[in-house]
């Protein structure tokens, strides 16, 4: 075990243990893999604000606004985790199944998306995917 100063590409610095042996350089390795990439605070901004591309700016109060934009961004990014195993644990399936998988979570994710009530958001938070499953085939039919 060692500690690492750990210069990432956003500018932050940040101190790190890494583990195991560096007998052939892999805690090296490791330190040089984490100094290529933005630290972790500046990488989950960046997914947040991947999975917030294109979103309807929210009405409600700033405290409201944000914390609405945190449970849609989580609750997107929950949904974009879930189509990517379409290609991986469901490789067997049918493509007509995993195609209906890709729009349905697709419709969610844009119905999330225009959502413009912060407090909607905050309401439905323990069942987003549902609520705005409801809402994207209500504006389906
Ligand atoms: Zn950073």
């Amino acid at each position: 075990m060692a500690q690492y100063d750990i210069h990432h590409t956003c500018g932050h610095e940040e101190t790190v243990q890494i583990y195991g042996t560096n007998v052939h350089g892999e805690r090296t390795r490791k330190a040089e893999w984490l100094e290529s990439k933005p630290c972790r605070d500046c990488e989950r901004e960046a997914v947040r604000e991947a999975n917030l591309a294109g979103a309807a700016e929210l009405e409600g109060s700033e405290k409201q606004v944000s914390w609405a934009n945190d449970l849609r961004a989580k609750a997107i990014g929950d949904i974009k985790a879930k189509l990517a195993t379409l290609d991986t644990q469901y490789i067997a399936a049918a493509q007509d199944w995993k195609d209906a998988q890709r729009k349905a979570g697709e419709a969610i994710i844009e119905a999330m998306l225009a959502e413009t009530s912060a407090k909607a958001i905050i309401d439905n938070r323990d069942n987003l995917v549902s609520h705005y499953g409801a809402v994207a085939q209500q504006a389906a039919k």
